[in-house]
């Protein structure tokens, strides 16, 4: 890729509009590959959002906006899909650069952020209200508005198409958006708004305010003014927030963690299968919440399938992210590393034999980067500290397993239900098992696909609410039921007081 240092924002935060040097703490972006700085800026503070809320409250409530028809406000997010188009080179350089990820995968998130904004044009112009069937001597109708003032709290793990699945669907709404990106991978989600901008979107009708999640975040979820939250995060954060939107009586989505199992019969065809489970586990170097990270392998083929899973991992390509080939990049940071490096002590405490990886890549390429080895771990139960929480990084636990009723209760005796992947040739069983476990997205021969019009989420401590597909449009508005009287005659109870008995 051709030097596009240039491309790097320069540091001032997204504000109702206008480009402002941001009033909290610094955040310093940097390149997980080689640990070189890519940009020390103020993240926004408190009065910064205060200020944001209150524009996008008079941005969101200008008639200019407000009574916009739905195919007008669907030509801004076309716009705004030909804009992230025709930056699709930027885009994934900065979000390479922000967050280690291999520039193929990033420019698959960019791409993927077109499609979303061009889905929910296509949704928002063509959602139709309903007339409801008339069962009195009413016209009855449900209709649906915009809910305001949203935000959106989003991770660093796929800061663009997180960005996109929650802004598409919410400025098709009628909305106006204070986004808060991750201190971690601030930098893209403020190319957005750049894009955002130039597509002539109205001032106000969004902010993208890096900053903390304890000061800027909790205040988006906290403040009367804001009416929805889509969060996308740890399930410990989402927990604490759900209890705070509860409190407040406001709808919040939560996106959070999860522990997915991938299950592996002996009719599955083993090469299919282990490029699914590679690419499952593996790419983003794990730090994907979908990640199979729990793999269960019929017994009669568990030895001879791991040896093979084994064997492939070791010739996966680490290296630089920008490198062509690149299959597994550094994570996000050192300090997150550090937490991997930490679970997989914790496995060999636990009894745990690592059979692949396990430890930092030698080499000069890797010394300065974040880099931790694709690890295999074995001789581990389903209810081991390993199998059970979410590690975020290239770790795999392989279990056995042996039939179809001890695989389900082994998948499901788990308190996440995000994902799940199922390799065999025998349909009809794959089916019975794709309806048995508790997970909001089901693979079967395949890993890690996705489909803008295919609603996502997650069960249990995986989160609540659905994103994507058409109803991703209904969850940013707040729908409401209209009778308008058909006779013209006063209701019979108040003839009492017309004298009409
Ligand atoms: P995190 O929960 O630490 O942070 C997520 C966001 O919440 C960040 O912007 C952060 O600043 C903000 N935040 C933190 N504390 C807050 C508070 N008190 N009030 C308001 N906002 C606060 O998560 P992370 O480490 O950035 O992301 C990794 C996690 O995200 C993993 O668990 C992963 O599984 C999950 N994730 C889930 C999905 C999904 O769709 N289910 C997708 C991607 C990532």
């Amino acid at each position: 890729m051709k030097d596009m240092t240039h491309a790097l924002p320069d540091g001032r935060i997204f504000l109702a509009g206008r480009w402002e040097e941001g009033g909290g703490a610094p955040i310093t972006s940097s390149f997980s590959h080689d640990g070189s700085e890519n940009l020390t800026f103020n993240g926004a503070s408190r009065e910064d959002a205060e200020r944001a809320i209150a524009a996008a409250k008079a941005a969101q409530a200008d008639p200019a906006w407000r009574d916009l028809l739905p195919h007008e406000r669907a030509k801004y997010l076309y716009r705004i899909a030909d804009g992230i188009e025709a930056n699709i080179d930027r885009i994934s350089y900065i979000q390479s650069r922000d967050t280690g990820k291999t520039v193929t995968e990033t420019r698959a998130l960019a791409g993927s952020a077109v499609g979303t904004f061009r889905y929910f044009a296509a949704v928002c112009e063509t959602a139709d209200e309903t007339l409801t069937t008339q069962r009195a001597t009413a016209l009855t109708a449900s209709v649906h508005e915009p809910i305001g003032v949203v935000g959106a709290i989003t991770p660093w793990n796929s800061p663009i198409a997180s960005d996109a699945q929650k802004l598409a669907p919410a400025l098709a709404a009628g909305n106006a958006m204070v986004m808060k990106p991750s201190s971690w991978s601030p930098l893209v989600s403020l190319e957005l708004a750049r894009i955002v901008a130039e597509a002539g979107l109205p001032e106000g009708l969004l902010s993208v305010l890096p900053g903390s999640g304890r000061e800027v975040g909790n205040l988006l979820v906290e403040h009367p003014d804001v009416g929805r939250i889509a969060f996308t995060g740890g399930t410990a954060t989402g927990r604490m927030l759900g209890e705070q939107a509860g409190r407040k009586l406001m709808p919040i989505s939560l996106e959070l963690g999860g522990k997915s199992p991938t299950i592996v019969w002996d009719d599955a065809d083993q090469e299919l299968a282990i490029a699914g489970i590679l690419f499952g586990i593996f790419s983003s170097s794990g730090q994907s919440c979908i990640a199979g990270s729990r793999l269960f392998v019929q017994r009669s083929i568990f030895n001879g399938f791991v040896e093979k899973l084994v064997a492939a991992t070791r010739r996966l390509k680490l290296g630089d992210p920008f490198a062509p080939g690149t299959q597994v990049a550094p994570m996000i940071n050192h300090e997150h590393r550090a937490s991997v490096e930490a679970y997989i002590k914790g496995a060999l405490d636990e009894g745990g034999e690592i059979l692949c990886g396990g430890k930092r890549p030698e080499g000069a390429e890797y010394e300065a980067g974040a880099y931790l080895e694709p690890t295999i771990i074995a001789g581990l139960a389903n209810d081991a500290k390993t199998c059970r929480e979410e590690i975020f990084g290239p770790v795999l636990v392989v279990l056995p397993f042996d039939d179809e009723a001890n695989v389900v209760a082994q998948s499901n005796d788990n308190e996440y239900g995000l994902a799940c992947g199922i390799w065999t040739r025998d349909f009809p069983r794959a089916w019975r098992l794709a309806r048995a476990i508790r997970a909001g997205t089901v693979w079967i021969n395949t890993y890690k696909q996705f489909s803008i019009s295919t609603p996502f989420g997650g069960d249990g401590a995986s989160g609540m609410g659905r994103e994507k597909g058409r109803e991703g449009l209904r969850v940013w508005q707040r729908q409401k039921g209209i009778y308008a009287d058909l006779t013209g005659q006063p209701h019979p109870w108040a003839g009492i007081t017309t004298g009409q008995e």
